[in-house]
């Protein structure tokens, strides 16, 4: 039954250790692209902020485009 419960706290430990340094390293990621997320837009090719774009079946669209249809 000890050694069970060893096992337990030694995944624990290893879970709790591990697990934060990913999501650290995620949101760092995050923090380095900035908030602005550029994509392309397939009608016009032009770079456009991910807020602006529309996701259709063959990509982002951004907004003049979505403008002009
Ligand atoms: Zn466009």
């Amino acid at each position: 039954m000890g050694k069970i419960i060893a096992i337990i706290v030694i995944v624990a430990l290893v879970y709790f250790l591990i697990l934060p340094k990913f999501t650290r390293s995620k949101k760092d990621i995050k923090e380095q692209k900035g908030i602005t997320d550029l994509v392309e837009c397939t009608k016009c090719g032009t770079m456009v902020d991910i807020k602006d774009a529309t996701i259709s079946t063959s990509g982002y669209i951004c907004s003049e485009c979505i403008k002009r249809r």
